[in-house]
């Protein structure tokens, strides 16, 4: 667990350029808090939009915080970073949560704000605890004990909202209720209670109070007119000096253990026009521009975005670039942004485990585009694997080997022609089954097998010279497992590993709950999840046929180019303006 001091020396927003300062008088005071380090929070470019959109607000004001370092497993004060002052005093304390492994860092700070953790013993004068983020709009439930309220979906289409209901005069528990029916996306776990079959599975959740059944996870239909980019350049972040663009959200190719791919759905793209004069208002700031999206290469017209003389040498950098659309315009631009390693995620070695993954690329594709980045004058790949994929066997862990030595055969041949020969890393992580996809039945790899695979492929590749290979770290990604499709229970060995300080293998020992049941079962077809309340427009019966279809070893077709015309996975006729 970290604990400590504020890791921000004071003064440090002084060199941020685009820091939003108001002043606080009369207006609501908002303390957004990424639960990780200042360099994570501020490389999330959801977190710097929601920090904009907070104090879009005429009648808001919002100040940054970020986890402490550790300090010698002291808990200081968490302060802000404009004004320094304590995020107690604030009126509201809003979490913004993006991963798993974020989650425990929330009861730390509520500690380190000397608040009670259980919401029920923070009486009115305590700050309003809000949460958002993926990681809430996926299975907000271990935390659901230690917060006010989850605002559930795109922060564009909660936030106004929320301030339109949110009364700063009205008695805390008045607002909730208000908030609860009349706020779409707003969650208030206060007013629902699980209860639980014998076997341990969720039998029912009662209501408390007049609230609605389940709650609509608000997504912002049209991106047109919408743009998202860094609000702040900084250089103590991991895109320190890239002004990044969010060209699209959602993805169309529907692989099967990606949540992103099914709770960001439809996919959406940026227009050309839009995206153009973004780039000309990063290229004001600096000359890289990182485009971010889970399908940057499905992007229309996104090589004429590259394309287009700026009058200066722009370096473009993508968080995503498929395997199968590396052509022309794409190489170039690589190749002028003197990026020295390109990423490509095979996620799977055997051409089988891809069809049960629906990645919808061949073992050809991988090849070629390995050929094709080092031709370009780029040096070393990264090779993105996944392990413990359902229905995974010895064969297809070997396939991984097999698929490495391939690349590497090639990457020497074009290598030497170019008189240099790079690095392959090749980069392996456990697979974790996350709410909301075809996978949220299967059960996940046990710790011990999923070493044994990692050993399988160091021993494969560890005579092949200029390839490493470096993989995570399987207790993680057990821990990730437990909270990722947890229910309440969960938040009671979350607790625990709070007060053990983090010692998670200490806590998973002593604690009641068991978290194998969360992470080793494979769930039955009509099991009632802890996260089912959330309505994302997709039907639960697709992705049941899709798990199916994965288990048989069958692909499914990507969405198609006009959404309005489909209604496979039910979210594009829940959201007929699409
Ligand atoms: S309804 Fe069709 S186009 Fe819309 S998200 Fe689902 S599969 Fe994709």
């Amino acid at each position: 667990m970290v604990t400590g001091s504020q890791q921000l020396p004071s003064g440090h927003a002084a060199s941020e350029r685009g820091v939003i300062r108001k002043p606080g008088a009369g207006r609501i005071r908002v303390a957004l808090v990424y639960p990780n380090l200042y360099h994570v929070g501020m490389s999330n470019l959801g977190f710097q939009t929601v920090y904009r959109l907070f104090n879009d607000i005429d009648h808001v004001v919002c100040e940054r915080a970020f986890l402490p370092e550790q300090d010698g497993g002291k808990i200081r004060r968490v302060m802000t970073v404009e004004s320094q002052k304590p995020i107690e005093d604030f009126d509201m304390i809003a979490f913004s949560i993006s991963y798993e492994n974020d989650a425990p860092g929330v009861l730390t700070i509520l500690e380190a704000a000397g608040l009670p953790l259980p919401a029920a013993q923070r009486g009115a004068t305590f700050p309003l605890v809000l949460a958002g983020g993926v990681f809430c709009f996926l299975n907000p439930e271990p935390l659901a004990p230690f917060i006010d309220a989850f605002l559930l979906g795109e922060a564009e289409a909660l936030v106004s909202g929320f301030f339109q209901i949110y009364d700063p005069l009205a008695d805390k528990q008045e607002n909730l209720l208000a908030m609860a029916r009349h706020v779409p996306g707003l969650y208030v776990p206060a007013f629902y209670r699980p209860r639980y079959h014998e076997d341990g599975t969720l039998a029912e959740v009662e209501r408390l109070a007049d609230v609605p059944v389940s709650v609509n996870r608000l997504i912002v239909p049209d991106l047109s007119d919408l743009p998202t980019a860094s609000t702040i350049l900084t250089p103590d972040t991991t895109f320190d000096d890239t002004y990044l663009i969010e060209v699209s959200r959602g993805c169309p190719h529907g692989c099967r253990f990606c949540s992103a791919g099914y709770v960001y759905r439809p996919p959406r793209f940026r227009p050309l026009g839009l995206l153009d004069r973004q780039v000309d208002d990063g290229c004001a700031l600096t000359d890289r521009i990182g485009l971010v999206g889970a399908a940057v290469s499905d992007l229309p017209n996104i090589r004429e975005l590259c394309d287009k003389d700026r009058g200066r040498e722009i370096r473009f950098s993508f968080s995503s670039l498929r395997a199968d659309a590396l052509d022309g315009p794409l190489i170039e631009a690589l190749k002028k942004s003197r990026v020295k390693t390109a990423t490509i995620a095979p996620d799977a070695g055997s051409e089988r485990m891809r069809r049960v993954v629906n990645k919808g690329i061949t073992e050809d594709h991988v090849v070629a585009a390995a050929e094709t980045l080092v031709a370009a004058g780029i040096p070393n790949l990264k090779v993105y694997f996944m392990i413990g994929l359902p229905t995974e066997t010895e064969s297809d862990v070997g396939a991984i080997v097999d698929l490495v030595k391939q690349i590497k055969h090639r990457f020497l041949r074009t290598s030497r022609g170019k008189g240099h020969i790079g690095d392959i890393t090749v980069s392996l992580s456990s697979f974790v089954p996350k709410p909301f996809t075809p996978f949220q039945w299967a059960a996940m790899d046990e710790v011990k097998t999923l070493k044994t695979k990692i050993k399988m492929v160091k021993t494969g590749l560890n005579k092949t010279a200029n390839v490493r290979v470096h993989a995570d770290v399987p207790r993680w990604a057990y821990l990730q497992g437990v909270i990722a499709r947890g229910d309440r229970r969960v938040a009671d060995i979350m607790l625990l590993a709070h007060k053990n300080k983090g010692n998670w293998p200490q806590t998973f020992k002593a604690s009641l709950v068991n978290p194998h049941f969360y992470v080793h079962r494979e769930r039955d077809p009509d099991e009632r999840f802890p996260w089912d309340f959330i309505d994302h427009g997709l039907d639960k019966s697709y992705l049941l046929k899709e798990y199916q279809r994965a288990l048989a070893g069958r692909t499914s077709a990507p969405c198609p180019a006009d959404p309005s015309k489909c209604s496979i996975c039910g979210v594009c006729k829940e959201n007929p303006e699409i």
